[in-house]
């Protein structure tokens, strides 16, 4: 836990408890400072209770002796519309932040590396995670992934505190500097809580706020409002490497099918590396090349620790195999863009997809039909697949994922002569039949593993 002893004599209203609110609760509380905590959720308000956090109602309080409301990211603070407590301590000339504000101000001394993007920011953030600790530099991983910010261990100097920041996080940031940013890449996400796409760039854009001569923004440019902002960030004076798709570019990292190519012309090849696959892989491999070269780590230390990476849960996680034959968990994939990846990681795929229905379903999916030997689909979003996928690929309803799963495998090991895959990459949400993706996966994982003849692949989970 962070020490927040430095910010004695201050005080603070906590909205929102879940992960990040009830660490921040228990570090205010352990320092000893003055708060109070809320959640709209009296399930949410038990918990805090029970961790012996001091909960009380915010509505109609005195505002004054207040320093800042520290609020979830997940409750909006403006679009598209502030929630009531956020309105009032705006009313009241507050400052309101996130948790992530509270560790750079109490970790004063410590490097950050943050990161951003529409999507990959978890693996890349992992990623980093993984080549630091390989290299044995002393970092803690945190922030939008695993532990909140404040439930991280103190590092002081000399420690590297790599944090996934959200859209959300940021716009709650006002002193945070982030000595590396890496920006992945954008698509419009989250417009309902930004405005439009302008107001989630500049949301994201708050990440290279407040960098200094000496820091680094690692930016990925192949979108157009990517290229814009890594226009505007050119002419700041802070060290920018470029990364994109296929050409080299100056001063850059280009990466192409698990070939990624340095601005000196320093080629790797980590195209063997199964926890990394795909081309959207090799962009988040690439900036957290360009990250860990900025920190200082030696080549030789990063090339470990990427052909090392253990993957992340439900992300093209490859959790058993029997035969030739891979079973491949992609429960993250909850719209058609996700599965879009994992569609073209692979041939020969035995794809079980269906749940809760994005708009559009696996229409856009077209292009990569020719991968897939047969589809099995599951959940309220069967006839709506069925209907998508007539005459172009074959596919059975097979109602459930446990059925899914067995026709699978009785028909990849009847019919893949060589290597084959499994793949469960939904399309869409989980809530017709499961509590969240993570359940959905974590009993794909179970069920493959428990399969006549299996072997199982990557961590034990
Ligand atoms: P995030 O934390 O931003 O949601 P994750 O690392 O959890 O991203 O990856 C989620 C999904 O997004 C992956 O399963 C994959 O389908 C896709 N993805 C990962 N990295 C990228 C990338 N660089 N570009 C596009 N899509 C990606």
């Amino acid at each position: 836990m962070i020490d927040l002893g430095i910010l004695k004599g201050s005080s603070f209203v906590v909205l929102g408890l879940a992960r990040s609110g009830l660490a921040t609760g228990r570090a205010l509380k352990a320092a000893g400072i003055d708060y109070i905590c809320w959640d709209d959720n009296a399930a949410s308000r038990d918990a805090a209770v029970a961790a012996g956090l001091n909960v009380a109602d915010p509505a109609g309080i005195d505002w004054s002796p207040i320093s800042a409301l520290v609020i979830s990211p997940g409750i909006p603070s403006t679009f598209p519309r502030p929630h009531p407590v956020a309105a009032a301590a705006r009313a009241a000339g507050k400052k309101i932040i996130c948790d992530v504000e509270l560790l750079a101000c109490a970790q004063d001394k410590a490097k950050y590396v943050a990161i951003t993007g529409t999507n990959g920011k978890s693996t890349t953030t992992a990623l980093i995670g993984h080549i630091l600790d390989h290299a044995r530099l002393r970092c803690e991983v945190g922030g939008n992934i695993g532990r909140g910010a404040l439930d991280l261990a103190p590092l002081g100097g000399g420690g590297i505190y790599v944090l996934e920041l959200s859209s959300y996080q940021l716009e709650l940031l006002e002193t945070f500097r982030a000595h590396v940013a890496v920006w992945l890449n954008i698509t419009p996400d989250h417009i309902d809580r930004h405005g439009d796409l302008a107001g989630y760039v500049a949301a994201k854009e708050n990440i290279f706020a407040r960098q200094q001569v000496g820091d680094c923004g690692v930016i990925g440019i192949d979108d157009e409002p990517s290229r814009v902002v890594y226009g505007k960030l050119r002419g700041r004076g802070i060290a920018t490497v470029p990364v994109q798709l296929e050409t080299p570019v100056a001063g850059g990292i280009s990466f192409r099918s698990g070939m990624l190519v340095d601005a000196d012309g320093y080629t790797v090849n980590f195209g063997a590396v199964p926890t990394l696959p795909g081309d959207h892989n090799a962009q988040n491999a690439a900036c957290a090349w360009a990250t860990c070269r900025w920190l200082g780590v030696p080549r030789e230390e990063i090339v470990a620790g990427l052909t090392t990476y253990p993957g992340l849960p439900h992300r093209q996680e490859r959790v058993a195999s029997v035969g030739k034959v891979i079973y491949v968990n992609d429960s993250k994939a909850t719209n058609a863009d996700a599965t879009a990846r994992a569609l073209s990681s692979y041939r020969d795929i035995y794809w079980i997809l269906g749940g809760q229905a994005k708009e559009g379903g696996v229409a856009p999916l077209a292009p990569l039909f020719d991968r897939i030997r047969h589809a099995f689909l599951i959940g309220e979003a069967t006839e709506l697949f069925a209907g998508q996928l007539e005459g172009k690929i074959s596919y059975s309803r097979c109602g459930d994922l446990k059925s899914a799963l067995d026709a699978a495998h009785a028909r990849a090991q009847r019919e893949a002569g060589g290597a084959a895959v499994v793949l469960l990459s939904p399309a869409c949400a989980s809530w017709d039949q499961w509590k969240s993706y993570e359940h959905r996966g974590d009993a794909f994982r179970a069920m493959a593993r428990a399969l006549p003849g299996a072997q199982v692949l990557g961590r034990a989970a």
